[in-house]
């Protein structure tokens, strides 16, 4: 496609990818931000073979590798310490690995990286809609009532409160309280592991390992605990010491880590809603990353699934003769594997956040046995993984990278 003007409103992974793949295909982009100096918000979480493959093509594996953790394994017990759920990557075939990182990490390479491509960047730019321009294209519109220029494209990076689409989707009731954390020195934990413990569905306490950030001299973890939102004041008015000792009750190893924690401010609140998009393009304009599908975190795709929304953007694009069908191969590049992973995020909830008791008792009984058989260890683990489907190969992508031939699915 000859060179267009692109407008990205959103600076997470999803805008900050698409900017760097479309400034490289010679497309004239600008990234706009609410936020004066962008930032990332909240903690760690978990970039899979789904997203490294994208990082790989964008030459920011090694970076990412470097900042991150390797996770080998995920772990999941009751606080009777019955395993329920362990998978392992190297199920699958070839060095498939999860890497465990701070948000900052993630968010700093790519930026470091747009920056020192010169794509321009519009900072403390609070977007409010968007509206076809004359003669073709869109403009956005700002909170403080100003219109933009015209741009052939605009990409909606905006996550999942995006002010571009219609309202849809439903809040989940239970989010989950994050926090980061130095890792501790004592051998307590398992360094590749992104380890958690359940009680029922209603209580889970978590630890992923998420390396070293950029400038700084130790490795952290990410610690989370998943609440019932509504039940968020009484767990201010209960005080950090109640929670600590239900913590610590459910999972005494993670006391160095409480230890750390000293004021109820080091806890940021993640609220989760499950919505997919029917219409992910119209003229003019795509939705991707959060701003087209977002879901609770069970199977921890997101940022994974922006990175690939970002790329199939640039493959759809390319060798189109019209923006309106480069956006639909975009979204017929990536529809499937997005209906299947909200479906299966969506199943996977009610079994890990919620008050239910059989679902609860028939995961402990049931999932640990039947995750020793072979299959379904290797499915399991593609499933984490973010290979079911095989996403990858439609974007000419290889989980294993160039030298790889394998995709498990
Ligand atoms: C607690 C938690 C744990 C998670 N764990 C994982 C995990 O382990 N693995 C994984 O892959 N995913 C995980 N996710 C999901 C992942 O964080 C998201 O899917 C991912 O960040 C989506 O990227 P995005 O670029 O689409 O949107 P976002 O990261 O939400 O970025 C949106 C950007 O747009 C900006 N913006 C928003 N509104 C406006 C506006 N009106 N005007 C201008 N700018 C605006 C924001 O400031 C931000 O920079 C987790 C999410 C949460 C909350």
């Amino acid at each position: 496609m000859t060179p267009r003007s692109v407008a990205i409103a959103g600076c997470g992974p999803a805008g900050l990818a698409a900017a760097l793949l479309l400034a490289r295909d010679g497309h004239r982009v600008t990234l706009f931000e609410r936020f004066d100096t962008p930032k990332p918000i909240g903690s760690g979480l978990m970039l899979q073979p789904t997203g490294l493959a994208v990082l790989r093509e964008l030459g920011l594996a090694e970076a990412m590798a470097a900042h991150g953790a390797r996770v080998e394994r995920l772990l999941g017990c009751t606080r009777e310490d019955r395993v329920v759920l362990d998978v392992r990557y190297r199920a699958m075939r070839g060095d498939r690995f999860g890497l465990g990182i701070h948000r900052a990490s993630l968010f700093a390479l790519l930026f470091d990286a747009v920056t020192a491509a010169g794509i321009a960047i519009e900072t403390g730019r609070a977007v409010a809609a968007s509206e076809p321009a004359s003669g073709g294209g869109r403009r956005l519109r700002f909170a403080d009532g100003s219109t933009g220029a015209r741009f052939d494209l605009v990409v909606d990076a905006l996550g999942s409160r995006t002010p571009l689409a219609p309202p849809t989707g439903r809040a989940l009731a239970y989010g989950a309280l994050w926090t980061s954390v130095a890792w501790p020195a004592a051998g307590v934990l398992s360094a590749d592991t992104l380890e958690q413990r359940y009680h029922r569905a209603s209580r889970m306490v978590g630890v992923l390992p998420t390396g070293t950030r950029p400038g700084a001299a130790t490795a952290e973890a990410s610690l989370f605990w998943s609440l019932r939102l509504d039940r968020l004041d009484a767990w201010r008015a209960a005080g950090l010491a109640a929670w600590k000792d239900e913590v610590r009750a459910l999972w005494p190893a993670t006391e160095p880590l409480l230890a750390q924690i000293t004021d109820p401010e080091q806890l940021t609140v993640a609220r989760y809603a499950h919505r997919t998009l029917a219409r992910p393009a119209e003229p003019g304009l795509i939705h991707i990353g959060d701003a087209w599908h977002s879901a609770s975190p069970q199977l921890g795709q997101g940022a994974n699934m922006a990175l690939m929304d970002a790329y199939a953007l640039r493959q759809g694009l390319r060798g189109a003769g019209t923006v309106a069908e480069g956006l639909s191969r975009t979204v017929a590049l990536r529809r499937r594997h997005v209906r299947l992973y909200q479906a299966l995020t969506a199943l996977l909830t009610p079994v890990y956040q919620s008050d239910g008791v059989a679902i609860p008792m028939l995961r402990d009984r049931l999932v640990a046995p039947l995750s020793r058989l072979p299959l379904v260890e290797r499915l399991q683990a593609a499933l984490v993984a973010g290979l079911v489907g095989r996403p990858l190969a439609p974007l000419g992508l290889d989980a294993d990278g160039p030298a790889g031939h394998h995709q498990v699915a």
